[in-house]
């Protein structure tokens, strides 16, 4: 067994619409970025590489490669699964915390684990995804841009790896 640990934040732009957690959220500012800007997608995919030791979100997917301007986050967080999957793992289970003033994470909460588990071929059940706000102090209180931690756990899929299992 093996974790690892991510952390992502982006601004608000008023010229696009938000995506987080693999889910659009209405009557919000988007988040500016390369890609869809989707730091809680992005936090998780740096804790899965971290885990399995593959380098880093910036290392895999350069913010200055053209085949990522606008890149749906789902499609770079499923890249990442083959990564891992070749390595040999599989994840267990994963925690996210998303720091923001608003929009407010709890109403969303449950589409989000819905669909990171998905993306992560485990049940909802093994995903968390929790909201905070920043008791309106510094640039999240002010509501210029907002945050995520995330942590996943991941293991050796049966029948890979020298190690032999219980
Ligand atoms: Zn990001």
């Amino acid at each position: 067994m093996r974790v690892g640990i991510g952390y992502d934040s982006h601004r608000f732009s008023a010229s696009s619409s938000l995506v987080l957690g693999g889910i659009h959220i209405p009557d919000s500012p988007g988040l500016s970025g390369h890609s869809d800007g989707d730091a809680v997608l992005h936090a998780l995919i740096d804790a899965l590489l971290g885990a399995a030791s593959l380098g880093s979100i910036g290392e895999r997917f350069p913010d200055d490669d053209p085949a990522y301007a606008g890149a749906d986050s789902a499609v770079l967080l499923t890249t990442a699964m083959g990564w891992l999957r070749e390595a040999g793992y599989g994840v267990v289970n994963a925690d996210i915390t998303v720091i923001t003033e608003r929009p407010r994470i709890q109403p969303h909460a449950s589409s989000m684990k819905l669909r990171i588990g998905e993306l992560l071929g485990i049940g909802a059940a093994a995903v968390s995804v929790k909201g905070k706000s920043n008791e309106g102090m510094g640039w999240i209180g002010r509501g210029e841009g907002l945050a995520a931690f995330a942590i996943a756990s991941i293991d050796q899929l049966p029948g890979s790896g020298d190690s032999p299992r219980d």
